[in-house]
């Protein structure tokens, strides 16, 4: 019983979306984190909505 290591590994963010916690939330951005403990990556996402000018 061997696991080949796999080309096609799943990966959050990329074969799936992220599972998106907002931290902050600005008008210059968004601070958001997966909550999946496997990723977990945080990323800062500036300014995505602009409701003012
Ligand atoms: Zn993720």
């Amino acid at each position: 019983m061997e696991n080949e290591p796999s080309a096609n590994e799943e990966v959050c963010g990329e074969a799936y979306d992220h599972d998106v916690v907002i931290d902050h939330e600005g008008k210059h951005g968004i601070q958001w984190h997966c909550a999946r403990p496997e990723c977990g990556v945080e990323v800062w996402d500036p300014a995505p909505i602009t409701t003012e000018q």
